[in-house]
């Protein structure tokens, strides 16, 4: 630009008198800079990152508008609303609003006022917006969700590739493109779409570190989700159920049992269904019982605990569910109540799938199942997953805390299990092997001819259960192969010396007793130190104000910032102006309504 571009130092001055932080987080100096320089730019950052600055922030530097496109009215309204508390003009165009609405907001554009327009693809190519545009200049564009763009992603959508047209019609804008999808085929797909350079990529780690990782033996999952709560009371969460009529059970329960519960899932009516999620996001109900249709277009910070009640669908989806936690940066809690049974169940619904749409369920529910089974550090496995280095003591899941289960010799249990399939000719799956082993005398083991085996019937004195556990102990440490299609089960090498007794084998016990469900102990680390009763005061009165504005809390102030009021207790507005997330406007909006609280509880009142 002619005139000067702005610079990082002016983007510095905007994060802390607009949005009131200190300092950029991750990689969001580096990505502004690209931007304001306008070279086009890829993000690729998870839930919480802190993606919307990076484009918020060039969009106030910018002299001209910043069309942001966004796949979700709700999406667009919260942003729009936090945005609007901020001080900053930002509306949006869609079909939620009505015409005098909708009217005002494009004389507001014409004007050039508008700083930020939020739209979804098909409002954009509208003829009449496509008019309205033509009159202002436009310097950014941003592709908020692009993973949208991608045929490979989990929510394509066609018209996010119109896109790429739209583009040539505004030369003077830079184009930022933002995801929380991390695969290498999307990230690769949509660099391809949108032309953008591998050197004006930039990837955060995917690293949540505020989210502690837990994997629960689903052993009696009512009281396992009782106990967390009760852990948790007063606090925000979700709650994931496989089907709706699961999410209608337990929401039942927990209501009975005087919790501040509603469900949400595809089967509700929509108003009900809006309802609910506005319930929640507002703090009026505390616990949302969920199938996988609720999240989306979610912006609530303070998210304390995530729980999965069944298996999720693969780890892609996982790690999208357990981001909705947390953003806010403070430490919440995630459990996945597992159980072997209900793989097997989903197992059986992935059979009856055609060909290639199985081949895929089979691998990502074996990527999930070794992901509960394993002994490994959470956070490690799922990183890995992502393509990302981690140390192997993270010190905030399951695994690091409590330390893996004692080891046991299971020497004489794996041999048996191994002849066994050896005598029954390394082609057979663990299911039946077991058969075999406990002297079943089904029509397929007596036609087999496998009665009539020294193996025959010498495991009665484990569980099916115990055996398959065993089973998978010994895939996952490598002395049997699992044919990934079949799931045949043949021995390696690494079989012999245990078969031999030259070598003895060390596993988990059999017959689990289902570890107590321990969850971070010092969770509100953040919070410790502070007067909850304050935090409490303050909370009230946020609220009230958001109550009187039909706002959610969070817009007035985030708990972060509420919490960081209670340990500096500011007793002035300029003192109130170093509170995390304070700046100008908030400041002066709400400022005389927080300020005789703190003063009164720093006088001992
Ligand atoms: P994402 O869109 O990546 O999910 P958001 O942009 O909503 O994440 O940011 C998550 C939270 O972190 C928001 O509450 C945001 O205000 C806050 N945040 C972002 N950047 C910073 C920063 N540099 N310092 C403090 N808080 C930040
Ligand atoms: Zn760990």
């Amino acid at each position: 630009m002619s005139d000067g571009a702005p610079t990082l130092d002016a983007a510095r001055n905007i994060l802390k008198t607009v949005f009131g932080y200190q300092e950029f987080r991750l990689d969001q100096e580096k990505i502004i800079a690209s931007v304001l320089a306008k070279q086009d730019t890829l993000v690729i950052m998870p839930t919480g990152g802190g993606k919307s600055l990076c484009y918020q922030i060039p969009a106030l530097l910018f002299e001209g508008l910043t069309i942001v496109v966004s796949p979700l009215i709700s999406l667009m309204q919260d942003q729009v609303s936090q945005l609007t508390q901020l001080g900053i003009r930002a509306v949006c165009l869609n079909s939620s609003l009505d015409l005098i609405e909708y009217e005002e907001n494009v004389a507001a554009i014409r004007s050039g006022k508008v700083k930020m327009l939020y739209l979804a693809p098909e409002t954009l190519f509208l003829a009449r917006t496509q008019a309205l545009l033509k009159g202002v200049r436009v310097d950014c564009l941003t592709i908020d969700e692009a993973h949208c763009i991608s045929d490979w992603g989990h929510d394509f959508r066609p018209e996010y590739r119109k896109l790429v047209e739209v583009r040539a019609k505004f030369p003077h804008a830079v184009t930022i493109a933002l995801t929380a999808t991390a695969t290498a085929q999307v990230r690769a797909d949509i660099r391809e779409q949108l032309a953008i350079p591998d050197s004006h990529e930039f990837v955060a780690s995917f690293d949540r570190k505020n989210l502690v990782l837990n994997v629960l033996p689903k052993t009696s999952p009512q009281s396992q989700v009782l106990g967390i709560l009760r852990e948790h009371q007063g606090e925000s969460g979700i709650i994931y159920c496989f089907s709706k009529a699961q999410v209608d059970d337990l929401a039942a329960v927990l209501d009975s049992r005087g919790l501040s519960v509603r469900p949400y899932h595809a089967g509700l009516a929509d108003s009900l269904r809006a309802k609910n999620q506005e319930l929640f996001i507002r703090d009026d109900v505390q616990i949302i019982v969920a199938t996988i249709a609720f999240g989306m277009g979610i912006n609530k910070p303070n998210v304390r605990f995530v729980i999965h009640y069944d298996l999720p669908k693969n780890i892609e989806s996982y790690y999208q569910e357990i981001g909705r936690a947390g953003r806010d940066g403070l430490k919440a809690d995630c459990f996945l109540l597992y159980s072997h049974g209900d793989s097997q169940k989903i197992r059986f619904f992935i059979s009856q799938k055609e060909e290639t749409e199985r081949r895929v369920a089979e691998r990502q529910l074996a990527t999930l199942v070794h992901y509960a089974e394993s002994d490994r550090c959470r956070r490690f496995s799922l990183l890995q997953y992502f393509g990302e280095e981690a140390g192997e003591n993270c010190g905030a899941c399951d695994i690091c805390m409590n330390g893996p289960r004692d080891k046991v010799d299971l020497t004489i249990p794996a041999q048996k299990f191994m002849s066994c399939v050896k005598k029954t000719g390394e082609r057979f799956g663990a299911a039946y092997l077991i058969e075999v082993l406990r002297g079943a005398k089904t029509e397929k083991v007596l036609m087999n001819g496998h009665d009539k085996l020294s193996t025959y019937g010498i495991g009665k004195d484990f569980s099916k259960q115990a055996w398959s556990l065993l089973a998978r102990q010994l895939v996952q440490q490598g002395l049997l192969h699992q044919d990934p299609e079949y799931n045949g089960l043949s021995l390696t090498a690494a079989a012999l010396p245990v078969l031999k007794s030259e070598t003895a084998f060390f596993g988990n016990p059999l017959e689990i007793a289902g570890a107590p469900a321990r969850s971070s102990r010092e969770r509100t680390a953040a919070k410790a130190d502070i007067d909850n009763g304050l935090f409490e005061i303050l909370r009230k009165r946020r609220k009230e104000l958001a109550d009187e504005q039909n706002l959610a809390p969070y817009m007035i102030f985030s708990d972060k910032t509420l919490i960081d009021m209670c340990a500096k207790l500011p007793q002035t507005r300029e003192e109130l102006l170093n509170v995390h997330g304070v700046a100008e406007t908030k400041m002066r909006r709400y400022g005389d309504e927080f300020l005789p609280f703190l003063r009164a509880h720093a006088n001992g009142s």
